[in-house]
């Protein structure tokens, strides 16, 4: 796995995008086995903090983890009238998790993570994103998020998959069958937001995940943020709402108290200039 790791600098040069790469001068390795799913590996960097990496793929650094981590969880959040049930799939550096929770209307976080190692790692090594997982309102569960959204029915406000790219364990989650059943583990006025790729890189991908999202939810839509560490510093999001007045562009709720959410990113600014597309992204996925 260091094998990554040469002349001490990290690069992440996956086929899931051929023809650029990403590298990152590792000061420090820190952990760097195998798992049941995936290859595991923590580094320090002078330039990005501490940075975990699954199957040679960067997931999160400490310096820009916010920009991810806050748009994937308020954006959906701020757009639901009331969210007490969120579940979130995967998400196991915590992040996540540690977003949902500031929200007081949310009573219960359900976590669905598939490898138990990438939880403990995570506590060891980025606990400012782990700090999610001391709150009393989490219900953890590990295991295969598409296995157990075959388990739910009607039971959340937010559905939030925060998953890695679509090799691998989390291929499934990129699926129509998977979006069915995020469907219906959602209530009747429900809405779910997904990690949803990179425009510059993937756009055949989105097209075709809104393409049977439409033909599933009556209000979808796609944002899209900047992070430094993802190829191309750009990740998108796709919303799916099962309420057919949900208007994801613009926050339903307001910050009560923006100081004690203690947000890096995200207002309800970035909220609403998110889902503003590129004239191409715009044609290409007939938004
Ligand atoms: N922000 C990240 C990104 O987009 O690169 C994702 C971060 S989070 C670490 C991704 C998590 O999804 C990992 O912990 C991984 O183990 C988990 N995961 C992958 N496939 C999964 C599946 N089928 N069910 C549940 N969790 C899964």
């Amino acid at each position: 796995m260091s094998g990554i790791v040469r002349d001490g600098w990290f690069s992440e040069r996956d086929t899931f995008w051929p023809g650029q790469a990403l590298s990152i001068k590792v000061d420090e390795i820190l952990y760097d086995k195998k798992s049941n799913f995936q290859d595991i590996l923590v580094f320090r960097s002078n330039r990005f903090g501490t940075v975990l990496v699954l199957d040679g793929v960067v997931q999160c650094t400490e310096l820009d983890e916010c920009s991810y981590q806050e748009m994937i969880s308020h954006v959906p959040l701020f757009s639901h009238p009331n969210p007490r049930k969120v579940l979130v799939i995967g998400g196991g550096d915590g992040g996540v998790i540690r977003e949902v929770v500031k929200h007081p209307e949310v009573e219960e976080v359900i976590q669905c993570e598939i490898d138990e190692d990438v939880i403990q790692v995570s506590k060891k090594f980025l606990p400012s994103m782990a700090v999610g997982y001391s709150s009393s309102k989490l219900v953890q569960h590990i295991g295969d998020g598409l296995a157990f959204m075959k388990e739910q029915r009607g039971q959340f406000d937010v559905i939030i998959t925060d998953s890695s790219d679509p090799v691998g364990p989390a291929q499934a989650l990129f699926t129509d069958d998977y979006y069915k059943l995020v469907k219906s583990a959602l209530k009747p006025d429900g809405l779910a937001c997904s990690q949803g790729e990179c425009y510059w890189l993937h756009l055949p991908l989105i097209k075709d995940m809104l393409q049977f999202s439409r033909g599933l939810f009556p209000v979808v839509n796609y944002c899209s943020t900047t992070v430094a560490t993802y190829p191309c510093g750009q990740i998108g999001f796709l919303l799916c709402s099962n309420n057919s007045v949900t208007q994801f562009e613009k926050p339903l709720r307001h910050l009560s108290d923006p100081k004690s959410m203690n947000l890096k990113w995200y207002s309800p600014e970035m909220h609403m200039k998110s889902f503003v597309m590129p004239q191409f992204v715009k044609e290409a996925l007939l938004m």
